[in-house]
């Protein structure tokens, strides 16, 4: 769902005045006035609160951070500016002036202002929050700099009428004149060395007499090593196949020719990586067509190249490194991740902010990397849910992308071997080209895919088997052809249910906080074996021996990767097994040695969630399994088809690499299924145009266009209240603009509690030709008559991508 392109000045309502207006400041003279986004405050209008500009800060720009005086206290507040003015509202009686301005290195640059403005208004929060999630805190707090003082020579210092000094300090005025690098600024130390002064006590001398004069300088003085990500990939580029060649010609023509979308879908081991290397270096090469010239302006512009979190490895990284990092290490190119410390994400951000690296590599966040000049956007495994955050600002990143690549005047190319409906829709649509890789690169062929039937299974051999006979026989086949295997489970945990035994009992061990059921987790350093756990708040407990409604053995039940784990520890014990996922990672560094270990063949079995899915390139991987595909095919969400045949997709995509063919087995008990047929056939298109047609129908997204409000309160009643007044407020604003959006609700929603909150639901639907724009303007205009307020009770959600 590409944002549209309604203009921005129909989404903001002009803003003016706010609280902080009401007693003036200082009577100094200033030089215009400034609107500020403030980044505490709830909402603070869309445009922010005014403030007048302070002669001492004249050359106060759009983007630039500052502190201001609030309310009756006038307690500083940070926020950003976001629009200068010559004439303040004259509505506003006393305006107060900005306080101060932050190192201006740390100011954005000007698209992203405007980019955190449409943000805003899109995904409904206030602006000042916005731009508090688009600055990382170690950048606000200037995390890993180190102050030091610097002195120069007094500019314009009259030589002949100086007063009486000591020779050492005349000797150390004469170094200071005479040193005329950098503005002529020094350390005092090297002065004094420069003078052959022994301490800097002749230095501190002069500045006493106001010969010298001093300032603090900022220096980030933690960096990232980016060298050894580099020796991981060999730089030498390999020959195109044609159709990488022909979708590389296709962007190269692009390149400088202004804003587009273009969806790069290729199979997985197309090779789609080498076409965004390509990409890049045409971009580079251009001579920038939308340069203007200007000395600091590096031909097109950089490049943001977003990657799931969970893909973003050393290896990933490493390719981009091995064309783009140059001999020095880190070269142009900068890194973005959850994994770095302050100091480091700060050190990279300056190193974009200054034109110091050209292509940054990232995961969601990374689409706000303050470049100060944006020629192309890759977003790569676009149909990942990942890339939405879940908290404010809702922002989905691939959307942003769009966006970011709309104002900055530049292509934006979305890969992926499963687009997600909404680029496929798009593209259908014309919105968006389609480049097409329909073939492994050459010595690679697709896995041939077999599906078991799990219920089949069950009546043949009676009882439950969580390898497949057909499973379990590849599976040691394999393990004696010296080839590796994965195997898919997306559930952790032992076992999901914790029940009675006896139906008409029917008890079940559910989350004193939540409204669903406790996993059993397996831990063996326990005197019990184990405990209980809320896969939504992490409450713990132990297991239940008895059932507590009427005292019979509990059992549990369902499957977890522990389970499987243990079972192929009991059937393969020679074989090297690693367990990935999010119990047995801890850290960023767990799932690396684990992945490392796996690509240097160190492990003959990687058992996992999702997160073993994606991006992994090993070539001697010759079998995967899908030991259940119907975790996620059960679920209440409308994608449920749509998530199941990208996991199977992208999990059978892992296989056959190399020179090997590979299999892949699944194990359904829906095996007639047609997001499992459609993804064992390898035949995306056929999925995707069956589940347009089908949500078409139902008037879903991708067409349809959905927002979505939660309400959540630990009064259940008053919050069945609230929400039948926002939905009364909704309906009635619906009618009389006559946007025609569907409201469905309140209702409870899919997960009915919790942490202790009850959980009610509004959506918002839109079908054409209102859609989004619709949408939009209903929550606009409820959010400007203040009847809608996202907050720690509120939580709106415009495209949402989780409907639980
Ligand atoms: P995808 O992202 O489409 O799944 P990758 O970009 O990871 O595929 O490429 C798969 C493998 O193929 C990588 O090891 C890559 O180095 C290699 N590769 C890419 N293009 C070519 C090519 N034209 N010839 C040979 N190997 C290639
Ligand atoms: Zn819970």
């Amino acid at each position: 769902m590409s944002p549209d392109p309604h203009s921005e000045t129909s989404l903001f309502p002009s803003a003016g005045s706010g609280t902080s207006n009401e007693n003036s400041g200082l009577a100094l003279p200033n030089t215009g006035y400034a609107r500020v986004a403030l980044e505490r405050s709830i909402d603070s209008g869309e445009g922010g609160f005014t403030y007048a500009v302070p002669a001492t800060l004249a050359d106060l720009s759009v983007g630039d951070r500052v502190t201001v005086p609030l309310g009756r206290g006038n307690k500083p507040a940070a926020g950003v500016v976001v629009e200068l003015l010559d004439e303040a509202d004259p509505g506003i009686k006393r305006i107060k002036p900005i306080a101060s301005r932050e190192r201006s290195a740390s100011s954005l640059p000007d698209d992203l202002v405007t980019l955190a403005k449409w943000v805003s208004a899109y995904y409904c929060c206030p602006l000042g929050m916005t731009f508090g999630s688009l600055l990382p805190a170690a950048v606000k707090r200037a995390t890993g700099t180190r102050q030091r003082t610097q002195v120069r020579a007094l500019p314009g210092l009259d030589v002949d009428s100086l007063p009486k000094l000591t020779k050492l300090q005349r000797a150390v005025l004469d170094a200071a004149i005479a040193h005329t690098v950098g503005d002529g600024w020094i350390d005092p130390k090297d002065l004094a060395d420069a003078a052959g002064a022994k301490s800097t006590s002749p230095v501190n001398q002069l500045l006493d007499k106001k010969l010298l004069e001093t300032r603090q300088q900022q220096r980030i003085v933690s960096d990232l090593d980016l060298r050894a990500q580099q020796a991981v990939s060999a730089a030498t580029p390999p020959e195109l196949t044609p159709a990488q060649a022909k979708a590389v010609e296709s962007l190269r023509a692009s390149v400088g020719q202004g804003f587009g979308v273009h969806l790069l879908h290729g199979i997985t081991g197309s090779g789609k990586t080498e076409v965004y290397l390509r990409a890049i270096e045409s971009l580079f090469a251009s001579p920038g067509s939308n340069s203007d010239g200007s000395e600091e302006d590096y031909n097109g512009g950089g490049v943001i190249v977003l990657v799931p979190e969970i893909a973003l490895t050393p290896q990933t990284v490493g390719r981009f490194l091995s064309r783009f990092g140059g001999a020095s290490g880190g070269g142009e190119v900068a890194v973005l991740h959850s994994g770095l410390t302050a100091a480091q994400r700060h050190a990279q951000w300056q190193r974009i902010r200054d034109g110091h690296a050209r292509v940054v590599v990232g995961a969601r966040s990374a689409i706000f990397a303050p470049l100060p000049k944006v020629g192309l956007i890759i977003v790569d495994e676009e149909h990942e849910s990942s890339y939405k955050q879940d908290q404010l600002p809702r922002y989905h990143a691939r959307d942003i992308a769009i966006k970011r690549g709309q104002l900055a005047g530049c292509p934006v190319v979305l890969g992926s071997a499963t687009p997600s409906l909404e680029s496929y829709h798009n593209a259908k649509a014309g919105n968006f080209g389609l480049l097409e890789l329909p073939d492994r690169v050459p010595g690679a062929v697709l896995p041939k895919v077999e599906i078991v039937d799990l219920a089949k299974e069950r009546q043949e051999r009676k009882g439950i088997h969580l390898l497949s006979h057909r499973l379990e026989a590849a599976l040691k086949a394999n393990l004696e052809a010296g080839g590796q295997a994965i195997l898919l489970l997306n559930r952790r945990g032992y076992a999901n249910y914790i029940a009675c035994p006896d139906h008409r009992c029917g008890w079940m061990m559910r989350c004193d906080h939540c409204d669903v059921t406790m996993v059993y987790h397996r831990n063996a350093a326990l005197p019990t074996g184990g405990l209980v756990r809320c896969h939504h708040c992490n409450a713990e407990q132990m297991l239940a021996r008895l059932c507590p409604e009427c005292g019979r053995n509990v059992t549990v039940f369902g499957l977890g990767t522990q389970r499987v784990e243990e079972e192929i520890e009991r059937k393969f014990p020679g074989a090297r097994l690693a367990r990935m996922d999010a119990d047995a990672m801890r850290t960023a560094k767990d799932y690396q040695q684990t992945l490392d270990a796996f690509a240097r063949g160190e492990t003959d079995i990687l058992l996992g969630t999702q997160m073993i899915a994606k991006g992994l390139d090993v070539a001697n991987v010759r079998l995967v399994g899908v030991v259940s595909a119907d975790t996620s095919l059960n679920f209440p969400d409308f994608r449920a088809s749509e998530r199941t045949f990208q996991l199977i997709a992208q999990v059978a995509g892992r296989a056959g690499r190399g020179m090997h063919r590979g299999t892949v087995i699944v194990q359904s008990f829906n095996p007639n299924d047609p997001a499992i047929q459609l993804a064992a056939q390898h035949d995306y298109v056929s999925f995707a145009e069956q589940e347009l047609q089908t949500r078409t129908d139902a008037g879903l997204p991708p067409v349809g266009r959905m927002a979505r409000i939660v309400l959540r309160d630990t009064d259940d009643l008053a919050n069945k209240k609230r929400a039948h007044e926002l939905a009364r407020a909704l309906h009635k604003a619906n009618d009389q603009l006559n946007l025609g959006v569907r409201l469905r609700g309140p209702s409870v929603c899919p997960i009915a509690r919790l942490v202790d909150h009850y959980r009610q639901h509004i959506e918002l639907i839109a079908s054409p030709p209102q859609g989004a724009p619709a949408i939009q303007k209903l929550l606009t205009t409820l959010r400007n008559s203040g009847q809608l307020i996202s907050d720690t009770h509120t939580a709106v959600d415009v495209d949402p991508v989780a409907l639980l």
